[in-house]
Parts: structure tokens; sequence; C-alpha cells
């Protein structure tokens, strides 16, 4: 009986999938509400086909670069930033900087530099615009996908420019996209919660917005697992969707999982999110983002083996060689910090997926 009820449930939300048609919020909350997580998964799996998905799985070969910790914002959820004063507190200078990022080149050859910061106030806007211009000359074939919607909007208050202008400027010394960090949960609620000091979704949104219409792709991200509910997550899958909708230039969506250690979280008893919850997020991030073409199981967050199970439920690209993560690893991730080419792609074979080695851009570079 229960598993006719289990079907039941599920019945018009499958219909809609079958036809390709958009799930709305009730159809979010029956989904994100439900315990049945294998009928999650081969519902998400189903939405990923029907919307042309293939057994192909994607990854990057790339380098993380986080040149300063410091940061003016304190968000209560974060264990990476430091003051200035604090002696664990850094700022990579330029030189310095694009030395490292050229003698990894010559290791492994990555094709895309991820590099996300502290929003830093001791530094200049054209330090930002600096960096940008020496790592595209001193690596042109590398795709730079730097700066947050944060730091981008601070570099709006160094500088008063405005967020276009920025986003020019970057541009033109070789900025390629950006990371889609920042965005936690959109609910002011939560945000009054874990981020205060953070600047309002609008600005999130307005700077991906203007990004995309100036033709600098970008991705999404939600960080789940801390003082939202169920439905504040949903809506923050929609307002992602509604976005899309208007510019069409996230290029993929990343759920994040908060990790407590190290923050004040922890001091309040907050634990490591599911491996259940993990394949949760997921499985709905497929199903509610239908104009979103890829959903990353990030194996740094949740680790190799659940993201080899979240290629099963709707995820299509498990990111990259993620040489040097250091923003998860403060707040107490253990799956490593580097993967080599080869032992992505026997993970992604042992899935039972093709792995397809990517740009930044979604442009097939080797099939494995
Ligand atoms: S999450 Fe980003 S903006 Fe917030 S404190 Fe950490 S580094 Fe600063």
């Amino acid at each position: 009986m229960a598993v006719v009820d289990r079907i039941a449930t599920f019945a018009p939300i499958r219909e809609k999938i079958e036809a390709n048609e958009r799930l709305d919020l009730e159809d979010g909350l029956t989904l994100i509400e439900s315990d049945d997580l294998l009928a999650l998964g081969e519902l998400a799996d189903l939405a990923r086909r029907v919307r042309g998905g293939t057994d192909e799985v994607f990854f990057v070969q790339n380098l993380y670069l986080n040149q300063t910790n410091v940061c003016r914002v304190k968000c209560k959820f974060c264990a990476f930033a430091r003051t200035q004063r604090q002696e664990d507190a850094y700022t990579i200078s330029t030189d310095e900087l694009v030395e490292d990022a050229l003698r990894q080149y010559e290791l492994t050859g990555f094709t895309e530099i991820h590099m996300v910061n502290g929003e830093n106030p001791h530094i200049e806007f054209e330090f930002y615009v600096d960096v940008t211009r020496r790592l595209h000359e001193a690596l042109p074939a590398v795709h730079l996908k730097l700066f947050t919607a944060s730091e981008i909007h601070h570099m709006t208050t160094l500088s008063g420019l405005t967020h276009e202008e920025v986003l020019r400027e970057l541009k033109a010394a070789g900025l390629g996209s950006l990371p889609g960090g920042g965005a936690e949960i959109f609910a002011e609620r939560v945000r009054r919660l874990v981020a205060p000091g953070k600047e309002s979704p609008d600005i999130w949104f307005h700077v991906h917005d203007a990004a995309h219409r100036m033709g600098i792709p970008t991705h999404c991200t939600m960080l789940y697992g801390h003082v939202e509910t169920y439905e504040e997550r949903i809506d923050h899958l929609l307002r992602l969707r509604d976005q899309q909708n208007r510019t069409g230039g996230f290029l993929a969506m990343v759920p994040l999982a908060f990790h407590p250690e190290n923050t004040v979280f922890e001091r309040r008893g907050f634990n490591f999110t599911s491996g259940a919850e993990d394949l949760k997020m997921i499985a709905v991030s497929r199903l509610m983002l239908d104009n979103v073409p890829n959903i990353k199981a990030y194996w740094i967050m949740m680790g190799m083996p659940m993201a080899q199970v979240a290629l099963h439920f709707g995820a299509n690209d498990v990111q990259g060689t993620v040489m040097r993560e250091k923003i998860f690893q403060a707040a107490g991730a253990t799956a490593g910090t580097e993967q080599k080419v080869g032992d992505l792609v026997r993970q992604i074979r042992e899935a039972g997926r093709i792995p397809v080695q990517r740009d930044t851009l979604y442009n097939e570079l080797r099939r494995w």
C-alpha cells in the first residue's frame, strides 16, 4: 500500500516531466518533502534524459586559487575568511600568484582557473584588473573564471563604478566567466541570520544579469543545510530559474552543502548534511531547473563515492580536478583537494557513464 501511495504522490509530477512541462512551487515542495529517495533519483534521471541528456558526464581540468582570505563581511557559515590582523590572514602578490599558476600549468596543463576571494577592503579595484590581465597574458589559452558576484559588487564600492563598468574592465583584461558563489539562500530571513553583512539577493542577480547581457556566462549555487526551510530552498531554485529565463547565461548549477566545522554553527551543534540530503538536493535541482543544462555533483563537498551516485540523481558533471581547494577544506571537508584526470575518468566509468573532458564553456576536449 505504501508503495502505491508513493507512486500516486509523484504521478502528476511524472506526467509533467514526461511531457517536458515546467514544475511549480507545489511540485517542488512535494519532491523535497518526500523521503522516497530512489523515486526522486529516478524522476531526476528521467528529467535529465527527457531534456536531451545522455550518458556523458563532464569534468574540467582546473586550478583553484584564493588570492586573499581577508574579508570584511563575516558570514556566519564561513570558515575561510580572516580579518587583516589575524595571524593566518594572507594576500598573495600578483607576481607570486602568476608564477605559481605558471608552475602548476607546466605540471598539469589545466584549462581553467577558478578563483574566489574574501572581500578585502585593503586593496584597490586596480589590483583585480591587474591580476586578471596578468593571468590572461601569462596563460592566454586558460579560461579565467574569477570573482563571485559579491566580489564584483565589492569592486563597485572600491571604485565607484557600476557593476557593468567593473565587468567591462575585467572582461577587457581577460575575464571569461563568473563562478556562482555568494548566492547562499536568497530568502531575506535566512540571509539576516547567516550573512547579515552580505549584499541583498537583488545585487547578486543584478551582477549575473549584467554579466549575461555582456556575454559573460556565469554559474549558480545554493548553500543549503543550515537554517533554511525546504520552502526557502525551492524559492531559491525558482528565482534562479526566472533569471535563466530572462538571460540564459547560467552554464551550471552547483548545490553546495553547508559544512559547519570551524564556524559558529559547529559550536551550536550543527552537523554535516547527510548523503541522503545531498542526493535529494541534486535531484530537486535537476527537476526544478529545467532551463539550466548542467547540474554539478561537487565531489569536494560530497565525496567522490556520493558524487558517483549523484550521477544517477540528475547530475551530469563532477566539476573537475580542483587542485588546491581551500574553502570547503577550512570548513571540514575530507574528500581531499585534488583528483587526477585518470582517477576522475575511472570513477565516472565505474558509475556507468561516459567521461567527457570539457572546457569551461562545455565544449568537448576529449572523450575517454
Ligand atoms: S563567505 Fe565570502 S563574503 Fe562571506 S565571510 Fe566568507 S569570504 Fe567573506
